[in-house]
């Protein structure tokens, strides 16, 4: 940074973070602040994963069916293509642990280049364990919204969700690995439950 902002062409942005496990409102909170940043006459670009199935194309879509139109990218080199189409203001992320940890570089990128980026996802794994790239930019970010859902037993503060099997399949049948990154993080309450950490039982 130099020693006066002033002189500065272009002042480096900041990285805002909402993470929390599922169903705990992220992306609703996601689409308050671009909504606030629309009527404020902000030049706002809004990034999906394209494998996110919940949404359609076009749009992100929350799980009580809330939508705001997005750009559906289907990895980090498409994202930061799109990025730099023009000179956003703010960039927002939606469901950012989809795109892997070759996502923070691009983010600290359009960071540097004087952008706020609000990125958004599931900063926890199914069986209970740091879902990057979301921890890491926690740890870097100038402000993070960490979010909890609703316990489905108790109702306590639940900072954690598990699979609990679909019709048919045993849940061991079908577990992918804690750090895929694919659609069956997407999903919806016929597959997830949020748990608090009493209740939180991990499948191994
Ligand atoms: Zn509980």
């Amino acid at each position: 940074m130099p020693l006066n902002p002033v002189a500065s062409p272009r002042q480096a942005g900041r990285l805002n973070v909402i993470a929390g496990p599922m169903f705990s409102g992220k992306s609703e909170e996601l689409m308050r602040r671009v909504r606030r940043a629309k009527i404020a006459g902000v030049n706002v670009l809004v990034l999906s994963h394209s494998l996110d199935t919940r949404s359609d194309l076009s749009a992100i879509t929350t799980h009580d069916g809330i939508n705001i139109p997005a750009v559906p990218v289907g990895d980090v080199e498409s994202l930061a293509e799109v990025t730099r189409a023009e000179d956003y203001e703010l960039v927002a992320i939606d469901e950012a642990q989809f795109f892997g940890p070759d996502l923070v570089p691009v983010v600290f990128d359009l960071v540097e280049r004087g952008a706020t980026v609000i990125v958004e996802g599931l900063c926890v794994t199914f069986d209970g364990g740091p879902f990057e790239p979301m921890p890491t930019f926690m740890a870097e970010a100038e402000d993070v919204l960490k979010l909890t859902a609703v316990c489905t037993i108790c109702g306590r503060d639940a900072v954690f969700h598990q699979r609990v099997g679909t019709p048919g399949l045993s849940v061991e049948a079908w577990e992918p690995s804690a750090t895929d990154i694919d659609a069956s993080h997407v999903g919806g309450l016929e597959s997830y439950v949020a748990r608090c950490r009493e209740h939180f039982a991990p499948p191994h």
